[in-house]
Protein backbone atom coordinates (compact mmCIF):
# COMPACT_ATOMS: atom_id res chain seq x y z
CA UNK A 1 0.00 0.00 0.00
CA UNK A 2 1.72 3.34 -1.08
CA UNK A 3 1.76 6.36 2.09
CA UNK A 4 0.12 8.80 0.85
CA UNK A 5 -2.91 11.93 1.56
CA UNK A 6 -5.77 11.75 -0.91
CA UNK A 7 -8.48 14.03 -0.08
CA UNK A 8 -12.08 12.29 0.02
CA UNK A 9 -13.66 15.03 -1.38
CA UNK A 10 -11.96 15.58 -4.52
CA UNK A 11 -10.05 12.28 -4.69
CA UNK A 12 -7.13 13.95 -5.14
CA UNK A 13 -3.67 12.87 -3.91
CA UNK A 14 -1.87 15.79 -2.75
CA UNK A 15 1.20 14.23 -1.09
CA UNK A 16 2.97 11.08 -1.24
CA UNK A 17 5.46 9.54 1.22
CA UNK A 18 8.50 6.82 1.09
CA UNK A 19 8.18 4.12 3.71
CA UNK A 20 10.92 4.06 6.39
CA UNK A 21 13.90 1.73 5.10
CA UNK A 22 15.00 -0.97 7.08
CA UNK A 23 17.65 1.03 8.41
CA UNK A 24 15.33 3.52 9.67
CA UNK A 25 13.77 1.25 11.33
CA UNK A 26 16.78 -0.77 13.19
CA UNK A 27 17.58 3.09 13.99
CA UNK A 28 13.91 4.08 15.80
CA UNK A 29 13.45 0.65 17.43
CA UNK A 30 17.36 1.26 18.47
CA UNK A 31 16.11 4.69 20.15
CA UNK A 32 13.09 3.47 21.62
CA UNK A 33 14.63 0.18 23.41
CA UNK A 34 17.61 3.13 24.85
CA UNK A 35 14.54 5.39 25.82
CA UNK A 36 12.60 2.74 27.66
CA UNK A 37 15.45 2.26 30.26
CA UNK A 38 15.80 5.89 31.16
CA UNK A 39 11.71 6.69 30.90
CA UNK A 40 11.13 3.99 33.35
CA UNK A 41 12.94 5.49 35.78
CA UNK A 42 10.91 8.86 35.72
CA UNK A 43 8.85 10.15 38.32
CA UNK A 44 4.66 9.83 37.83
CA UNK A 45 5.23 14.01 38.58
CA UNK A 46 7.71 14.33 35.63
CA UNK A 47 5.43 12.17 33.23
CA UNK A 48 2.23 14.04 34.12
CA UNK A 49 3.68 17.01 33.46
CA UNK A 50 5.11 16.44 29.96
CA UNK A 51 1.46 15.07 29.45
CA UNK A 52 -0.18 18.11 30.36
CA UNK A 53 1.96 20.18 27.98
CA UNK A 54 0.95 17.79 25.34
CA UNK A 55 -3.09 18.34 26.16
CA UNK A 56 -1.85 22.06 26.35
CA UNK A 57 -0.41 21.82 22.67
CA UNK A 58 -3.08 19.73 21.44
CA UNK A 59 -5.59 22.51 22.50
CA UNK A 60 -3.29 25.31 20.97
CA UNK A 61 -2.86 23.60 17.28
CA UNK A 62 -7.02 22.17 17.36
CA UNK A 63 -7.46 24.34 14.09
CA UNK A 64 -4.58 23.03 12.22
CA UNK A 65 -4.72 19.60 13.68
CA UNK A 66 -8.30 19.17 12.78
CA UNK A 67 -7.69 20.79 9.01
CA UNK A 68 -5.18 18.25 8.42
CA UNK A 69 -7.75 15.14 9.84
CA UNK A 70 -10.34 16.77 7.13
CA UNK A 71 -8.40 16.92 4.05
CA UNK A 72 -6.63 13.24 4.66
CA UNK A 73 -9.93 11.54 5.99
CA UNK A 74 -12.67 13.68 5.35
CA UNK A 75 -13.91 14.31 8.61
CA UNK A 76 -16.79 17.42 9.10
CA UNK A 77 -14.57 20.46 10.63
CA UNK A 78 -16.58 20.76 14.04
CA UNK A 79 -16.16 16.85 14.20
CA UNK A 80 -12.24 16.86 13.99
CA UNK A 81 -11.95 19.67 16.14
CA UNK A 82 -13.84 17.76 19.05
CA UNK A 83 -11.66 15.32 18.22
CA UNK A 84 -8.64 16.54 19.28
CA UNK A 85 -10.21 18.65 22.47
CA UNK A 86 -11.12 14.90 23.31
CA UNK A 87 -7.69 13.96 22.94
CA UNK A 88 -6.24 16.93 25.46
CA UNK A 89 -9.28 15.57 27.71
CA UNK A 90 -7.91 12.21 27.81
CA UNK A 91 -4.05 13.00 28.11
CA UNK A 92 -5.09 15.65 31.28
CA UNK A 93 -7.17 12.36 32.33
CA UNK A 94 -4.07 10.05 32.62
CA UNK A 95 -1.45 13.00 33.98
CA UNK A 96 -4.04 13.33 37.18
CA UNK A 97 -4.68 9.65 37.24
CA UNK A 98 -1.95 7.47 36.37
CA UNK A 99 -0.04 7.43 39.72
CA UNK A 100 -3.80 6.84 41.39
CA UNK A 101 -4.40 4.28 38.95
CA UNK A 102 -0.90 2.32 39.38
CA UNK A 103 -0.09 2.90 43.07
CA UNK A 104 1.04 -0.44 44.80
CA UNK A 105 -1.52 -2.10 46.27
CA UNK A 106 -1.06 -4.33 49.55
CA UNK A 107 -2.42 -7.27 50.32
CA UNK A 108 -2.37 -9.56 52.96
CA UNK A 109 -0.92 -12.66 53.10
CA UNK A 110 1.01 -14.67 55.23
CA UNK A 111 4.27 -12.49 54.14
CA UNK A 112 5.49 -9.96 56.61
CA UNK A 113 4.38 -7.83 53.56
CA UNK A 114 3.47 -8.63 50.63
CA UNK A 115 1.82 -6.04 47.10
CA UNK A 116 1.19 -5.68 44.03
CA UNK A 117 3.28 -3.51 41.37
CA UNK A 118 2.58 -2.26 38.13
CA UNK A 119 5.77 -1.75 36.21
CA UNK A 120 6.19 -0.40 32.73
CA UNK A 121 7.25 -3.33 30.22
CA UNK A 122 8.93 -1.25 27.58
CA UNK A 123 8.47 -0.21 23.91
CA UNK A 124 5.09 -0.85 22.62
CA UNK A 125 3.91 -1.16 19.02
CA UNK A 126 0.04 0.15 18.10
CA UNK A 127 -1.32 -0.09 14.85
CA UNK A 128 -3.92 2.17 14.26
CA UNK A 129 -7.05 2.95 11.43
CA UNK A 130 -7.84 5.91 10.10
CA UNK A 131 -11.44 6.59 11.37
CA UNK A 132 -10.09 8.83 14.37
CA UNK A 133 -6.60 8.93 13.79
CA UNK A 134 -5.82 11.22 16.98
CA UNK A 135 -8.08 9.96 19.27
CA UNK A 136 -7.30 6.18 18.33
CA UNK A 137 -3.85 7.02 19.16
CA UNK A 138 -3.52 9.29 21.81
CA UNK A 139 -5.72 6.65 24.17
CA UNK A 140 -3.33 4.14 23.70
CA UNK A 141 -0.34 6.90 24.00
CA UNK A 142 -1.93 8.45 27.10
CA UNK A 143 -1.58 5.72 29.26
CA UNK A 144 1.28 3.71 27.44
CA UNK A 145 3.96 7.12 28.29
CA UNK A 146 1.94 7.50 31.89
CA UNK A 147 2.69 4.03 33.04
CA UNK A 148 6.88 4.15 31.82
CA UNK A 149 6.99 2.79 28.73
CA UNK A 150 7.27 4.44 25.27
CA UNK A 151 5.30 4.26 22.35
CA UNK A 152 6.01 3.33 18.36
CA UNK A 153 2.93 3.79 16.19
CA UNK A 154 2.66 2.86 12.99
CA UNK A 155 -0.66 4.62 11.51
CA UNK A 156 -2.82 3.75 8.68
CA UNK A 157 -1.15 4.48 5.01
CA UNK A 158 -3.61 7.12 4.15
CA UNK A 159 -3.25 9.44 7.55
CA UNK A 160 0.61 9.95 7.33
CA UNK A 161 0.68 13.66 7.88
CA UNK A 162 -1.56 12.86 11.34
CA UNK A 163 1.53 10.62 11.76
CA UNK A 164 3.64 12.88 11.83
CA UNK A 165 1.74 15.68 13.25
CA UNK A 166 1.52 13.51 16.21
CA UNK A 167 5.47 12.69 16.69
CA UNK A 168 5.97 16.43 16.90
CA UNK A 169 3.90 17.10 19.70
CA UNK A 170 5.56 15.07 21.86
CA UNK A 171 8.95 16.23 20.65
CA UNK A 172 7.70 19.45 21.41
CA UNK A 173 6.19 18.59 25.04
CA UNK A 174 10.08 17.84 25.65
CA UNK A 175 9.28 14.22 25.32
CA UNK A 176 13.02 12.54 25.63
CA UNK A 177 14.28 11.29 21.83
CA UNK A 178 12.87 7.95 21.26
CA UNK A 179 9.79 8.02 23.78
CA UNK A 180 7.20 8.24 21.17
CA UNK A 181 8.09 7.78 17.36
CA UNK A 182 5.96 7.26 14.21
CA UNK A 183 6.87 4.74 11.71
CA UNK A 184 5.85 5.39 8.15
CA UNK A 185 5.81 1.74 6.88
CA UNK A 186 2.82 -0.27 5.44
CA UNK A 187 1.50 -2.99 7.00
CA UNK A 188 3.91 -5.88 5.40
CA UNK A 189 6.58 -4.49 8.07
CA UNK A 190 4.32 -5.15 11.50
CA UNK A 191 5.37 -8.56 11.33
CA UNK A 192 9.56 -7.79 11.22
CA UNK A 193 8.36 -5.29 14.03
CA UNK A 194 6.67 -6.94 16.28
CA UNK A 195 8.99 -9.88 16.42
CA UNK A 196 12.04 -7.91 17.43
CA UNK A 197 13.05 -8.28 20.88
CA UNK A 198 13.33 -4.95 21.42
CA UNK A 199 9.23 -4.12 21.52
CA UNK A 200 7.64 -6.11 24.33
CA UNK A 201 3.89 -5.60 23.30
CA UNK A 202 1.47 -4.86 20.59
CA UNK A 203 -2.20 -3.21 20.41
CA UNK A 204 -3.84 -2.94 17.27
CA UNK A 205 -7.10 -1.12 16.61
CA UNK A 206 -8.85 -1.66 13.14
CA UNK A 207 -10.47 -4.73 11.13
CA UNK A 208 -11.16 -8.51 12.70
CA UNK A 209 -8.70 -9.56 9.86
CA UNK A 210 -5.69 -7.11 10.34
CA UNK A 211 -6.14 -8.23 14.31
CA UNK A 212 -6.52 -11.90 13.87
CA UNK A 213 -2.94 -11.05 11.95
CA UNK A 214 -1.17 -9.01 14.16
CA UNK A 215 -2.33 -11.98 16.94
CA UNK A 216 -0.94 -14.50 15.35
CA UNK A 217 2.44 -13.12 14.93
CA UNK A 218 2.18 -12.09 18.24
CA UNK A 219 1.29 -15.70 19.46
CA UNK A 220 4.36 -16.83 17.73
CA UNK A 221 6.76 -14.83 19.81
CA UNK A 222 4.69 -14.57 23.05
CA UNK A 223 4.14 -11.23 23.21
CA UNK A 224 0.81 -9.14 24.98
CA UNK A 225 -1.68 -8.06 22.33
CA UNK A 226 -4.62 -5.52 22.77
CA UNK A 227 -6.81 -5.71 20.05
CA UNK A 228 -9.91 -2.95 19.35
CA UNK A 229 -11.53 -4.81 16.60
CA UNK A 230 -14.91 -3.72 14.28
CA UNK A 231 -18.22 -3.55 15.48
CA UNK A 232 -21.80 -4.50 14.10
CA UNK A 233 -23.81 -2.32 17.08
CA UNK A 234 -27.53 -3.20 17.54
CA UNK A 235 -29.38 -0.17 18.59
CA UNK A 236 -32.63 -1.64 19.91
CA UNK A 237 -36.23 0.36 20.25
CA UNK A 238 -38.38 -0.74 22.44
CA UNK A 239 -42.49 0.55 23.29
CA UNK A 240 -41.91 2.39 26.21
CA UNK A 241 -39.02 4.93 24.90
CA UNK A 242 -39.24 8.07 24.05
CA UNK A 243 -39.55 7.67 20.34
CA UNK A 244 -38.41 11.32 19.23
CA UNK A 245 -35.59 11.01 21.33
CA UNK A 246 -34.55 7.26 20.11
CA UNK A 247 -35.13 8.57 16.09
CA UNK A 248 -32.68 11.17 16.62
CA UNK A 249 -30.12 9.28 18.49
CA UNK A 250 -30.70 6.30 15.89
CA UNK A 251 -29.68 8.80 13.34
CA UNK A 252 -26.62 10.58 14.90
CA UNK A 253 -25.49 7.25 15.72
CA UNK A 254 -25.46 5.68 12.72
CA UNK A 255 -24.05 8.79 10.37
CA UNK A 256 -21.22 10.09 13.32
CA UNK A 257 -18.20 10.19 11.24
CA UNK A 258 -19.74 9.63 7.75
CA UNK A 259 -20.70 5.73 9.22
CA UNK A 260 -17.20 5.21 9.96
CA UNK A 261 -16.78 4.56 13.27
CA UNK A 262 -16.69 0.90 15.42
CA UNK A 263 -19.40 1.67 17.64
CA UNK A 264 -21.57 3.51 15.17
CA UNK A 265 -25.20 1.81 15.39
CA UNK A 266 -24.99 -0.31 12.69
CA UNK A 267 -28.27 -2.92 13.21
CA UNK A 268 -31.71 -1.09 13.82
CA UNK A 269 -33.97 -3.62 16.08
CA UNK A 270 -37.23 -2.09 16.30
CA UNK A 271 -40.17 -3.73 18.73
CA UNK A 272 -43.04 -4.24 15.94
CA UNK A 273 -45.46 -1.91 17.80
CA UNK A 274 -43.81 1.44 16.85
CA UNK A 275 -41.64 0.00 13.94
CA UNK A 276 -44.19 1.71 10.84
CA UNK A 277 -43.37 4.77 13.37
CA UNK A 278 -40.00 4.48 13.75
CA UNK A 279 -39.36 3.56 10.41
CA UNK A 280 -41.17 6.54 8.97
CA UNK A 281 -39.60 9.21 10.97
CA UNK A 282 -35.90 7.37 11.06
CA UNK A 283 -36.30 7.64 6.98
CA UNK A 284 -37.13 10.84 6.85
CA UNK A 285 -34.43 12.12 8.87
CA UNK A 286 -31.74 10.21 7.25
CA UNK A 287 -33.24 11.49 4.07
CA UNK A 288 -32.55 15.22 5.27
CA UNK A 289 -29.42 14.99 6.05
CA UNK A 290 -27.01 17.75 4.55
CA UNK A 291 -24.15 15.68 2.43
CA UNK A 292 -21.39 18.08 1.00
CA UNK A 293 -17.66 19.40 1.82
CA UNK A 294 -16.68 18.67 4.88
CA UNK A 295 -15.13 21.59 5.40
CA UNK A 296 -18.56 23.47 5.63
CA UNK A 297 -19.96 24.53 8.95
CA UNK A 298 -23.41 23.25 6.86
CA UNK A 299 -22.36 19.80 6.40
CA UNK A 300 -23.63 17.43 7.96
CA UNK A 301 -22.62 14.35 5.93
CA UNK A 302 -19.14 14.18 4.27
CA UNK A 303 -17.20 11.89 2.60
CA UNK A 304 -16.04 8.16 2.87
CA UNK A 305 -12.25 8.45 3.35
CA UNK A 306 -11.05 5.92 1.03
CA UNK A 307 -12.60 5.14 -2.48
CA UNK A 308 -12.17 1.57 -1.29
CA UNK A 309 -14.33 2.38 1.50
CA UNK A 310 -17.01 3.82 -1.12
CA UNK A 311 -16.63 0.61 -3.18
CA UNK A 312 -17.07 -2.04 -0.22
CA UNK A 313 -19.93 0.08 0.88
CA UNK A 314 -21.50 0.42 -2.69
CA UNK A 315 -21.05 -3.88 -2.94
CA UNK A 316 -22.66 -4.52 0.63
CA UNK A 317 -26.09 -2.21 -0.24
CA UNK A 318 -26.10 -4.16 -3.43
CA UNK A 319 -26.04 -7.29 -2.14
CA UNK A 320 -28.41 -6.80 0.41
CA UNK A 321 -31.26 -5.19 -2.12
CA UNK A 322 -30.62 -8.57 -4.31
CA UNK A 323 -31.23 -10.67 -1.25
CA UNK A 324 -34.24 -9.02 -0.22
CA UNK A 325 -33.68 -5.81 1.92
CA UNK A 326 -36.50 -3.07 1.20
CA UNK A 327 -34.63 0.52 -0.17
CA UNK A 328 -36.16 3.06 2.02
CA UNK A 329 -33.78 5.76 1.07
CA UNK A 330 -30.23 6.67 -0.50
CA UNK A 331 -28.09 3.76 -1.65
CA UNK A 332 -25.65 4.99 -4.34
CA UNK A 333 -22.83 6.58 -4.49
CA UNK A 334 -22.83 10.42 -5.49
CA UNK A 335 -22.25 11.79 -9.02
CA UNK A 336 -19.43 14.16 -8.06
CA UNK A 337 -15.92 14.04 -7.59
CA UNK A 338 -14.64 12.35 -3.77
CA UNK A 339 -16.02 9.68 -2.24
CA UNK A 340 -19.62 10.56 -1.08
CA UNK A 341 -22.27 8.00 -0.66
CA UNK A 342 -25.83 9.04 0.10
CA UNK A 343 -27.60 8.31 4.22
CA UNK A 344 -29.34 5.59 3.04
CA UNK A 345 -31.76 2.87 4.84
CA UNK A 346 -32.42 -0.49 4.55
CA UNK A 347 -35.65 -2.06 5.61
CA UNK A 348 -36.28 -5.58 6.42
CA UNK A 349 -32.60 -6.15 6.28
CA UNK A 350 -32.33 -8.53 8.40
CA UNK A 351 -30.25 -11.91 7.67
CA UNK A 352 -29.00 -9.80 4.10
CA UNK A 353 -25.22 -8.61 3.95
CA UNK A 354 -25.31 -5.20 5.20
CA UNK A 355 -27.05 -7.56 8.39
CA UNK A 356 -24.16 -10.24 8.53
CA UNK A 357 -20.75 -7.38 8.05
CA UNK A 358 -19.64 -4.09 9.23
CA UNK A 359 -20.62 -1.77 7.25
CA UNK A 360 -18.27 1.01 7.43
CA UNK A 361 -20.74 4.16 5.54
CA UNK A 362 -23.68 5.56 6.31
CA UNK A 363 -25.99 2.91 5.51
CA UNK A 364 -28.93 1.91 8.63
CA UNK A 365 -30.10 -1.63 8.48
CA UNK A 366 -33.29 -2.62 10.02
CA UNK A 367 -35.41 -5.31 11.37
CA UNK A 368 -38.58 -6.06 13.18
CA UNK A 369 -38.59 -8.07 16.12
CA UNK A 370 -42.14 -9.58 18.08
CA UNK A 371 -40.93 -9.08 21.60
CA UNK A 372 -37.99 -8.39 24.18
CA UNK A 373 -36.71 -12.08 23.54
CA UNK A 374 -36.53 -11.83 19.67
CA UNK A 375 -34.96 -8.29 19.83
CA UNK A 376 -31.78 -9.69 22.41
CA UNK A 377 -31.56 -12.82 20.20
CA UNK A 378 -31.47 -11.14 17.17
CA UNK A 379 -28.90 -8.10 18.93
CA UNK A 380 -26.51 -11.15 20.18
CA UNK A 381 -26.47 -13.24 16.60
CA UNK A 382 -23.56 -11.82 15.04
CA UNK A 383 -19.81 -12.65 15.16
CA UNK A 384 -19.24 -8.76 16.81
CA UNK A 385 -19.33 -7.48 20.34
CA UNK A 386 -18.43 -4.21 20.73
CA UNK A 387 -21.22 -1.61 21.88
CA UNK A 388 -24.78 -1.88 21.88
CA UNK A 389 -27.65 0.73 22.54
CA UNK A 390 -31.27 0.55 23.72
CA UNK A 391 -34.23 2.65 23.92
CA UNK A 392 -37.01 2.17 27.06
CA UNK A 393 -37.85 3.46 30.03
CA UNK A 394 -39.10 0.44 31.40
CA UNK A 395 -36.18 -0.77 34.17
CA UNK A 396 -37.11 -4.91 33.90
CA UNK A 397 -36.10 -4.50 30.38
CA UNK A 398 -33.32 -2.28 31.55
CA UNK A 399 -32.19 -4.88 34.08
CA UNK A 400 -32.27 -7.80 31.28
CA UNK A 401 -30.42 -5.97 28.28
CA UNK A 402 -27.81 -4.88 30.97
CA UNK A 403 -27.37 -8.75 32.00
CA UNK A 404 -27.98 -10.26 28.58
CA UNK A 405 -26.44 -8.31 25.89
CA UNK A 406 -23.07 -9.99 24.46
CA UNK A 407 -21.25 -6.53 24.17
CA UNK A 408 -18.30 -4.81 25.92
CA UNK A 409 -20.54 -1.83 26.67
CA UNK A 410 -24.40 -1.56 26.81
CA UNK A 411 -25.85 2.03 26.90
CA UNK A 412 -29.57 2.74 27.80
CA UNK A 413 -30.93 5.85 26.38
CA UNK A 414 -27.84 7.35 24.64
CA UNK A 415 -25.32 6.84 22.05
CA UNK A 416 -22.90 4.59 22.83
CA UNK A 417 -19.30 6.87 23.08
CA UNK A 418 -15.79 6.09 24.41
CA UNK A 419 -14.58 8.27 27.71
CA UNK A 420 -11.47 8.11 29.36
CA UNK A 421 -13.06 7.46 33.09
CA UNK A 422 -14.74 4.59 31.45
CA UNK A 423 -12.97 1.16 30.39
CA UNK A 424 -13.65 0.58 26.66
CA UNK A 425 -13.23 -2.70 24.60
CA UNK A 426 -14.96 -5.31 23.24
CA UNK A 427 -15.88 -9.42 23.00
CA UNK A 428 -16.09 -11.73 20.50
CA UNK A 429 -14.50 -11.06 17.18
CA UNK A 430 -14.24 -7.31 18.25
CA UNK A 431 -11.11 -8.05 20.55
CA UNK A 432 -10.05 -8.28 23.95
CA UNK A 433 -8.32 -5.94 26.50
CA UNK A 434 -9.49 -3.11 27.29
CA UNK A 435 -8.47 0.95 26.74
CA UNK A 436 -9.22 4.44 28.90
CA UNK A 437 -9.57 3.89 32.78
CA UNK A 438 -7.58 2.01 35.31
CA UNK A 439 -8.06 -0.91 33.03
CA UNK A 440 -6.50 0.65 30.19
CA UNK A 441 -3.91 1.93 31.96
CA UNK A 442 -3.05 -1.54 33.41
CA UNK A 443 -2.79 -3.66 30.10
CA UNK A 444 0.79 -2.83 29.21
CA UNK A 445 2.58 -3.11 32.52
CA UNK A 446 4.04 -6.22 34.74
CA UNK A 447 1.79 -6.75 37.32
CA UNK A 448 4.51 -7.84 39.96
CA UNK A 449 3.89 -9.72 42.84
CA UNK A 450 6.15 -9.19 45.90
CA UNK A 451 6.34 -11.00 48.83
CA UNK A 452 8.55 -10.15 51.92
CA UNK A 453 9.16 -12.52 54.80
P1 LIG B 1 -7.56 -1.95 8.83
O1 LIG B 1 -7.53 -2.05 7.37
O2 LIG B 1 -7.56 -3.18 9.62
O3 LIG B 1 -6.30 -1.05 9.22
C1 LIG B 1 -6.00 -0.70 10.56
C2 LIG B 1 -4.50 -0.67 10.73
O4 LIG B 1 -4.01 -2.01 10.60
C3 LIG B 1 -3.77 0.14 9.67
O5 LIG B 1 -2.65 0.75 10.27
C4 LIG B 1 -3.36 -0.91 8.65
O6 LIG B 1 -2.24 -0.53 7.91
C5 LIG B 1 -3.04 -2.07 9.56
N1 LIG B 1 -3.17 -3.38 8.94
C6 LIG B 1 -4.03 -3.77 7.97
N2 LIG B 1 -3.88 -5.08 7.69
C7 LIG B 1 -2.91 -5.53 8.52
C8 LIG B 1 -2.30 -6.80 8.71
N3 LIG B 1 -2.65 -7.86 8.02
N4 LIG B 1 -1.33 -6.90 9.64
C9 LIG B 1 -0.96 -5.83 10.37
N5 LIG B 1 -1.49 -4.60 10.23
C10 LIG B 1 -2.47 -4.45 9.32
O7 LIG B 1 -8.77 -1.09 9.35
P2 LIG B 1 -9.24 0.35 8.87
O8 LIG B 1 -9.93 0.20 7.58
O9 LIG B 1 -8.12 1.33 8.97
O10 LIG B 1 -10.25 0.72 10.04
C11 LIG B 1 -11.54 0.28 10.05
C12 LIG B 1 -11.73 -0.87 11.02
O11 LIG B 1 -11.25 -0.51 12.31
C13 LIG B 1 -13.19 -1.17 11.22
O12 LIG B 1 -13.38 -2.56 11.24
C14 LIG B 1 -13.49 -0.56 12.59
O13 LIG B 1 -14.61 -1.09 13.23
C15 LIG B 1 -12.23 -0.81 13.30
N6 LIG B 1 -12.09 0.07 14.47
C16 LIG B 1 -12.21 -0.45 15.72
C17 LIG B 1 -12.13 0.37 16.84
C18 LIG B 1 -12.27 -0.16 18.24
O14 LIG B 1 -11.95 0.55 19.17
N7 LIG B 1 -12.74 -1.39 18.44
C19 LIG B 1 -11.92 1.73 16.67
C20 LIG B 1 -11.81 2.23 15.38
C21 LIG B 1 -11.87 1.39 14.29
P3 LIG B 1 -2.37 0.00 6.38
O15 LIG B 1 -3.20 1.23 6.42
O16 LIG B 1 -0.96 0.27 6.01
O17 LIG B 1 -3.02 -1.10 5.61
Amino acid sequence: MTIASTNPATGETFKTFSADSESMIEEKLRKAATAARQWRKTSFTERSQRMSRVAALLEQRKDALGRLMTLEMGKLKKAAVGEIEKCAAGCRYYAENAERHLAPEVVQTDARRSEKRFQPIGPVLAVMPWNFPYWQVFRFAAPALMAGNVGLLKHASNVPQCALAIEEIFRDAGYPEGCFQTLLVGSDKVKRIVEDPRVAAATLTGSDAAGRSLASIAGGVVKKTVLELGGSDPFLVLPSCDLDKAVQVAVAARVQNAGQSCIAAKRFIVHEKIAAEFEKRFVERTRSLRVGDPQDEQTELGPLASRQVLEDVEKQVRSAREQGAQLACGGHRLDRPGFFFEPTVLLNAKGTRVWEEEVFGPVAAVARARDLDEAIALANDTPFGLGSAAFTQDAKEIERLTEELDAGQVFINGMVKSDPRLPFGGVKASGYGRELSQDGIREFVNIKTVWIG
